[in-house]
Order: C-alpha cells, then sequence, then structure tokens
C-alpha cells in the first residue's frame, strides 16, 4: 500500500541487519513529528496536529475493529464531570487488549459447528477442532520470527514457562543458576524459585538477579554481557523478558543470547510484553525458547492460549519433557498407541487438546495482524510514543503550573515498544491513578508508577492529545 505514510522512503529501506533498520526508523520517527509539524505550519502540542496526524494514518480505520470502551460504561469514572457517550481514553493494551469486533464471529462460528455437527467438530467445520491451533500458527511464526514446526499454543504463559524449563532447565552442581533481571513479573520469579526448588538446589545461590545501576531506571545491556562473562560457567539459564513490564525496556534478545551462547547457558525469554509489540527474530537470533500470553498486545482476551517457541536446534536433542496424547504426531494420536510416537518439533510439546473458544478468539485478533503486518504497526507506533513522550516532556516537565513525570523507560526508541512507565513527581502514583479513573482515563499502577501505552491498531494521536490535556488540568495544590 503506497498510502502508508510510514513506508515512504527509508522507512521501508530494508539493508539486511534488522538493527540498522530499527535505528534508521528510530531517528526518522522523531523527525517525522517534526517535520509534518513543519510541512503543516502547526505546532506540535496543538490539537490540530493530532487531529491533521489522525487523518493522515492508513491505519486509523482499525479502531473500527474493536470495542473501544466508552466513558460511561467504565466502573470508576465521575459522571459529572465526563461525557458519558465520548471514547475512553484506554492507553492499557499493554495489561489488557481490546476485545476485535471479529472474535464474537469467531466464536459463533465455533459454537454453530458443536450445535449442528456434534462430534464431528474434530474433523468439519469452519476451525475443525483437532487442529483448531494451527490457523493460529502462521501469523504467530511472523510476529516472533520463529519458523513453521517452532511455534505453538498452548496453555497459559506461567504454565507454559514451567513446562519448557523441564526441558531447559538442567540445573548441575557447577552450573545451575538463573540469571535474570530485577522486577520480573512475580509468576516468573515465583516460577524461577519453584524450577529451582524443584531441582533441590537452594533459590537463594541458584538466583542470579541484575539491577539496573544506582540512579538508573533501566539495565544496560553491556552490564548483562560483563555479568554473563564474568559468572557464565554457573549459569544454566538467562531469562530475561523480551519487553520488561515495569519499566518498558526492550531487551537486547539478540545480544544477550550470543554472549550467553557463548558462555554455554541456554536462553529463554518471557516475552508477554513484546508479542504484538515489537517485531522479533527468534529463530535468527538463535534464541533457546520463549513463552507469551496472548491477551496483552495480542487481544485475545483474558487467560485466553499462550503461545510459546522452540528453536528448531532442539528438535532431535533428546530433552526431557512432560508429555500427553497431544504431544503426539497427528497421524497417530488416535491409534492410541502404548508408546507416544512424538511431533518432533514444538507441537510435541502440548499435553493436551486445545481449547475451541481460545484458539477462536485468538485467530480472529491474530486475522488483523495478518492483514496489516507487524512492521507497519510498529512504525506507527513508535510515532504513537514518540509523541507520547514529546507531549510529556514539553507540555507538562517544563510547564511550572503542571503536574511533571520521571519516565523510567528508555528514551531510545530502540530500547522501548510502545509502553512508557511514568512516575509522577509532585503526587503520589496512587492519587493520580484515582483522578485519572474518574476521567475515564484508562491507564495502570504498579507500585509507584503508572503505565500508558498507546496501541497502534485502536489508539489515535488525538487519545495521547486528551490524555495530556487530562494530565494538564490536574491542580496538584487540590489533590
Ligand atoms: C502477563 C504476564 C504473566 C501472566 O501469566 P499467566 O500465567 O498467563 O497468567 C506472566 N509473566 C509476565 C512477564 C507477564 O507479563
Amino acid at each position: 500500500m503506497s498510502t502508508i505514510p510510514y513506508e515512504n522512503g527509508e522507512y521501508t529501506e530494508i539493508n539486511g541487519a534488522a538493527d540498522k533498520i530499527l535505528l534508521t526508523k528510530s531517528k526518522l520517527a522523531q523527525n517525522y513529528l517534526l517535520e509534518k509539524s513543519q510541512e503543516w505550519n502547526v505546532e506540535l502540542k496543538s490539537e490540530v496536529f493530532a487531529k491533521k496526524m489522525d487523518l493522515n494514518d492508513p491505519l486509523q480505520y482499525l479502531r473500527g475493529e474493536f470495542y473501544y470502551p466508552k466513558m460511561g460504561g467504565l466502573p470508576k469514572v465521575d459522571k459529572s464531570r465526563i461525557n458519558v457517550n465520548d471514547d475512553s481514553i484506554y492507553l492499557c493494551g499493554h495489561s489488557l487488549g481490546l476485545q476485535p469486533k471479529r472474535t464474537k464471529k469467531y466464536l459463533d462460528l465455533c459454537l454453530d459447528d458443536w450445535a449442528k455437527l456434534g462430534v464431528y467438530g474434530h474433523y468439519y467445520g469452519f476451525m475443525p477442532w483437532a487442529k483448531c491451533d494451527y490457523p493460529c500458527l502462521p501469523t504467530m511464526c511472523k510476529l516472533v520470527g520463529g519458523q513453521m514446526g517452532e511455534v505453538g499454543v498452548m496453555n497459559q504463559l506461567t504454565t507454559n514457562l514451567h513446562f519448557v524449563m523441564i526441558s531447559f532447565y538442567r540445573p548441575t552442581s557447577e552450573r545451575y543458576k538463573i540469571l535474570y533481571e530485577c522486577q520480573a513479573f512475580p509468576s516468573d520469579s515465583y516460577a524461577i524459585n519453584s524450577q529451582i526448588e524443584f531441582h533441590g538446589f537452594n533459590p537463594k545461590d541458584a538466583k542470579l538477579i541484575l539491577s539496573p545501576r544506582k540512579d538508573e531506571t533501566y539495565i544496560r545491556t553491556n552490564d548483562i554481557i560483563d555479568i554473563l562473562k564474568k559468572e557464565g560457567k554457573s549459569i544454566a539459564l538467562v531469562l530475561f523478558s523480551g519487553v520488561q513490564y515495569y519499566n518498558g525496556q526492550v531487551f537486547d534478545m539478540e545480544t544477550i543470547t550470543r554472549v550467553a551462547h557463548e558462555q554455554g547457558c541456554v536462553v529463554g525469554f518471557d516475552i508477554a510484553h513484546a508479542a504484538g509489540n515489537i517485531p522479533m527474530k527468534l529463530h535468527d537470533w538463535n534464541v533457546d525458547f520463549a513463552v507469551w500470553c496472548t491477551y496483552k498486545y495480542l487481544n485475545s482476551g483474558a487467560g485466553c492460549i499462550g503461545g510459546f517457541f522452540i528453536h528448531s536446534n532442539h528438535f532431535h536433542s533428546k530433552l526431557p519433557k512432560l508429555d500427553g496424547w497431544w504431544s503426539n504426531r497427528d497421524s497417530t494420536r488416535f491409534q492410541m498407541l502404548t508408546d507416544i510416537d512424538r511431533e518432533e518439533n514444538a507441537n510435541g510439546y502440548r499435553i493436551s487438546n486445545p481449547s475451541i473458544h481460545q484458539c477462536a478468539a485468538l485467530a480472529a485478533s491474530l486475522s488483523i495482524f495478518e492483514e496489516v503486518g507487524i512492521d507497519k504497526l510498529h512504525e506507527k507506533s513508535r510515532l504513537l510514543t514518540q509523541y507520547l513522550q514529546y507531549l510529556i516532556e514539553n507540555e507538562l516537565n517544563n510547564n511550572q503550573k503542571c503536574l511533571s513525570f520521571q519516565i523510567l523507560t528508555p528514551n531510545d526508541p530502540d530500547q522501548r515498544g510502545a509502553q512508557l512507565s511514568l512516575k509522577p513527581v509532585e503526587i503520589t502514583a496512587q492519587i493520580l491513578f484515582d483522578e485519572l479513573e474518574k476521567r475515564g482515563v484508562v491507564v495502570d499502577i504498579r507500585h509507584d508508577i503508572i503505565r500508558v501505552a498507546p496501541i497502534p491498531s485502536y489508539n489515535s494521536f488525538f487519545d495521547i492529545y486528551q490524555f495530556i490535556s487530562v494530565l494538564k488540568t490536574i491542580d496538584i495544590s487540590i489533590l
């Protein structure tokens, strides 16, 4: 589509090295906003600018593909201060993605098949149940950069983390540590703790937790490299996030994997906040495994079926794993063999038959990603987040009368996805959050920060403009 403004000129320059493309794009995201403001002769901070950006956004139509919550429907709004029929300011897709309108249609089709076909639905109908996870896989592969056969869907995220750790965390008396970041998502730390204990080690000795330097808000890649070089021989597993849930940092998965492999460590990533947010190349980067959920940036509905990646390097290695009838090849599963005839790819990790409801919901959402492509979404995402950052710095932080924020997330667009983590300076995050809820702004709070993420498929530049406008009207003195 030649109408994609972000696709013009250097934006689509594909010149081999993935990081080079990203670098080119990130510089341009900033420049693009400034250039547009000059070209239209409207100030970047003006309402007109936001609206013109939306008018010129070739992906704007996608918002119509989603149910976008109205202010009046939200439980905590103060109805005397909002207009119930206005769209809410929903900047919370990092926590729970909005519902695609087609989800209902896909679910209805599955339910109709069940009504009409009974058990025949396993092999006939819209998404034959015996293979209902398969329609999700081609798009999933593209989103994470896996080859067909390397990506599967099953269970939920933490469950999958446990199942893949059974294979990939193989501690010995010399090499037993797990390296990961501080403020990892609690469920991941619980999984790590319990896996370590399961193997008879002491979490106190076996956990190697890396923090940002004093007075810094995210971890430097060089510090990861240093610790890997220093402690590598005692590390069994390196298990960082793809995008860190708390501070929004994108870890350099390619470099971490390369350096960790040089030290003989296994490398996995929890890409819960990366899948559907940033493009990845898990296969090319030689990542050993990854796990993710699908209800954040992938809009499948809370608790929906999760994704996992197993690098093809491991298809024939005889790693221990837990089996069930769904680990069999499709062709022999219903022969009810005494001995398993295991599928020698990621699908061999499945244990039980997949849920038709969950696969239908996921397939519905993924069909949007398939139509648009993660690269275009990501380019718009960079512009949205850059614009959000610009307004925070120039409309709030520069203005004595307004709230100001420390941005914990890296400034460099190559080191972040959609999310910015904001620490209010003058008031507590809780007071701010309560106030925002009353005004129909949907973000979330974690400890002392609020997390804000504009989503390229359903957020507009005007949403961000309005968010900043609300923040500007919050009178610090009355709070
Ligand atoms: C959202 C999230 C989870 C949630 O896990 P479930 O098992 O799907 O409930 C776990 N880890 C991370 C990093 C997450 O972002």
